[in-house]
């Protein structure tokens, strides 16, 4: 491109929070390298991942946080939310608990992130539908109740995965560009 924007960039920091084997390490390696594993593997540590997409010719790098495994001893640490300009709150359809814990999510989101974060509702593992234990309904009433995107989807199949992550990377570039 030829335009006066050549060369502007931007780096956005999006962290995926949600209890422990919801899918958010599958979400990511979905987006990031579309890859999927039946197995969870115990990373030690923070890990990210960074995919760069083009918007309006500009450069995005959406540099994406993924928990690994903290979520169990209830250690993600400020350091991990710090900075950070999108979230994907993460539960899995078929487990009630995981839906049920959410707001705890999201209070926890609220208390270390400084300023406006994009956030999206993920219930994810959409291809379990035959033993959902969440409604549709019930999903987008409490993504409405605080304002966050919704979407249901599969890293196993991919179904809404991109459509997620593109539509935080959207609203964070709407606000900052
Ligand atoms: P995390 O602990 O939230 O990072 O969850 P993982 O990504 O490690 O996934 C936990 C388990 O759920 C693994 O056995 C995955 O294979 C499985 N899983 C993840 N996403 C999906 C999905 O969309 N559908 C189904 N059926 N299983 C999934
Ligand atoms: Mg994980």
């Amino acid at each position: 491109s030829s335009s006066d924007d050549e060369g502007e960039e931007y780096l956005f920091k999006i962290v995926i929070i949600g209890d422990s084997a919801v899918g958010k390490s599958n979400l990511l390696s979905r987006y990031a390298r579309n890859e999927f594993s039946l197995h969870t593997k115990a990373t030690i540590g923070v890990e990210f991942q960074t995919k760069t997409r083009e918007i309006d010719g500009k450069e995005v790098k959406a540099q994406i946080w993924d928990t690994a495994g903290q979520e169990r001893f209830r250690a993600v640490t400020s350091a991990y939310y710090r900075g950070s300009f999108g979230a994907l709150v993460v539960y899995d359809i078929s487990r009630r608990s995981t839906f049920d814990n959410i707001p705890r999510w999201l209070d926890e989101l609220k208390t270390h992130s400084d300023t406006a974060v994009a956030k999206i509702l993920v219930g994810n593992k959409l291809d379990l539908d035959n033993i959902r234990d969440v409604t549709v309904e019930e999903g987008k009433k409490l993504a409405e109740s605080e304002g966050l995107f919704f979407m249901e989807t599969s890293a196993l199949d991919s179904r809404n995965v991109e459509k997620a992550f593109d539509l935080v990377i959207h609203d964070i570039y709407n606000n900052v560009s």
